[in-house]
């Protein structure tokens, strides 16, 4: 979605839209576009302006399918995000501006009249997709040796491969935390 800035009323304006599957893989780098996809993403916002500094504050939700990077098991990351930008015309000095706007702003840039939302949008779901997906924290994962999925069943490689040893340092880990 992109907003001619000169068009933005004094009081700001508030927005409610949803973007869609397509939209995101054509935002997605190409070698990305099997990893990642969602159905739908609602997002409401407000943007407002003063003297050429635009603030925009709103909040995005959507889930985002991926693959689980231990057991490879298609998975859902769920995504609910606040984001607040401040955005400055792309000409002006950015330290100047940087002394306004307080930490937890996003601060960026604008060009000409025209601010450019999806960009935003898409930076913020973007940021909430952990670098590495894993279907839940307790993810066996495959077995290294014979590929089965650890979740779902269990294999005899793991047991022989694990020093007794280990396993009895291990219980008593477990134990000393207590
Ligand atoms: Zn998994
Ligand atoms: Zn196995």
């Amino acid at each position: 979605m992109k907003i001619i800035i000169s068009s933005i009323p004094e009081d700001g304006l508030n927005l409610q839209f949803h973007k869609d599957g397509q939209w995101f893989q054509e935002l997605l780098p190409e070698k990305e576009r099997n990893e990642f996809s969602l159905q739908r993403v609602d997002v409401s916002c407000t943007v407002k302006r003063m003297r050429e500094t635009l603030f925009i504050n709103g909040r995005l939700e959507t889930a985002v399918a991926s693959t689980c990077s231990r057991c490879l098991d298609a998975t859902g990351i769920p995504v609910e995000s606040t984001f607040k930008y401040s955005l400055v015309p792309a000409k002006e000095r950015f330290s100047e501006e940087k002394e306004l706007s307080s930490e937890d702003l996003e601060s960026g840039f604008y060009r000409e009249d025209v601010m450019d939302l999806d960009g935003l949008i898409f930076e913020q779901i973007m940021l909430q997709i952990p670098i590495k997906v894993i279907c839940k924290a307790t993810c066996k994962g495959l077995c290294p040796h014979c590929g089965i999925n650890l979740n779902a069943s269990s294999c005899d490689c793991q047991a022989e491969s694990i020093d007794e040893r280990l396993a009895v340092l291990k219980q008593f880990a477990v134990k000393a935390k207590k």
